[in-house]
């Protein structure tokens, strides 16, 4: 989301460039061919579609493919992506290649957090940190490069959370509709909503109407994100006296006197509960109930909170 990707890609041209220098040409043949996916010695391992882990099959492929020596150039070069997304035993098959790598071989494994990998993997590689980008570089990005206009790119940028994929991905689906239309339901939410809320939620967002699972569950992570920035708006309204800066500046006044309706505690408590969500949303098959469970118990912390005022 970062720019991990396309790093790679850029190290792949400038290994693979006809016409070496500081930086790849991106005009030769070789480099043309991996701007397209169509390089012989250069491989991409990714989670298949619909599924979140890199499969044991894909670590036998990519076994095989380096026993098979380099085409066409000096070297073979293979980037896993979500290589943190393994179970147990494709994680060994990895470790047993990084053991023992062919010379020709160059593995790019690119995770989103270095924890997740297990330290046997961790300490055989050569390890390249990336930051998010800076609001001001994903607003350039989106505005040079996606030819957004300024506004809309300022605000994708600031719910990116640093990430271009992210920020284009949310332009493509209506996001700030949809966003929209959840901070104005959520300010007016009331105690007898229980039940039509999570309907009303779950129609606007449209997630009624996927059935892949993995697509629900990234539809669903990126409402959670919309819950977390509203609740931590309101935390901002209440202990920042307006100074703090919040997500929804066109909403200010409304979420000042909304925030004045519930404590700092009952704040905290949501936004963990938001939180707790978001933790359990990978393991969980069934989002639908993670979701109308998370709803309850912000309707109930509010409201308890409301009847005891
Ligand atoms: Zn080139």
């Amino acid at each position: 989301g970062v720019g991990k990707t396309s790093f790679s890609r850029e190290l792949a041209k400038a290994i693979f460039c006809k016409h070496p220098g500081l930086d790849a040409c991106d005009t030769c043949n070789n480099c043309q061919r991996i701007a397209s996916d169509n390089f012989s010695d250069l491989f991409f391992i990714l989670p298949e579609k619909n599924s979140r882990v890199i499969k044991i099959e894909q670590l036998k492929y990519f076994q095989d493919i380096l026993k098979v020596k380099p085409l066409e150039s000096k070297y073979k070069m293979i980037i896993i992506q979500s290589a943190d997304k393994m179970n147990e035993e494709a994680s060994n098959c990895l470790l047993k290649t990084l053991e023992e790598p062919p010379s020709y071989a160059i593995i790019i494994l690119i995770v989103t957090s270095l924890e997740s990998v297990r330290e046997t993997v961790r300490s055989r590689c050569q390890i390249v940190r990336f930051s998010p980008l800076s609001v001001a570089v994903v607003k350039n990005i989106l505005v040079n490069q996606f030819k957004l206009d300024n506004k809309q790119a300022e605000r994708l940028a600031f719910i990116s959370n640093g990430s271009i994929e992210r920020a284009t991905l949310l332009s493509g689906t209506h996001a700030l509709e949809k966003k929209n239309w959840l901070v104005d339901r959520l300010l007016k939410l009331e105690i007898n909503d229980n039940l039509t809320f999570s309907k009303e939620l779950f129609n606007e967002w449209h997630i009624q109407d996927l059935d892949i699972l993995e697509e629900k569950r990234s539809h669903v992570k990126e409402l959670l994100f919309s819950f977390l920035m509203y609740y931590r708006d309101l935390l901002a309204c209440k202990i920042g006296n307006d100074k703090l800066p919040i997500y929804h500046t066109d909403w200010r006044d409304a979420l000042a006197a909304r925030s004045r309706l519930l404590s700092e505690d009952v704040l905290f408590r949501i936004l963990n509960t938001i939180k707790t969500s978001l933790e359990y949303l990978d393991y969980n098959a069934n989002i639908t109930l993670l979701l109308e469970n998370m709803i309850t118990k912000i309707l109930h912390l509010q409201c308890d909170q409301r009847m005891s005022s």
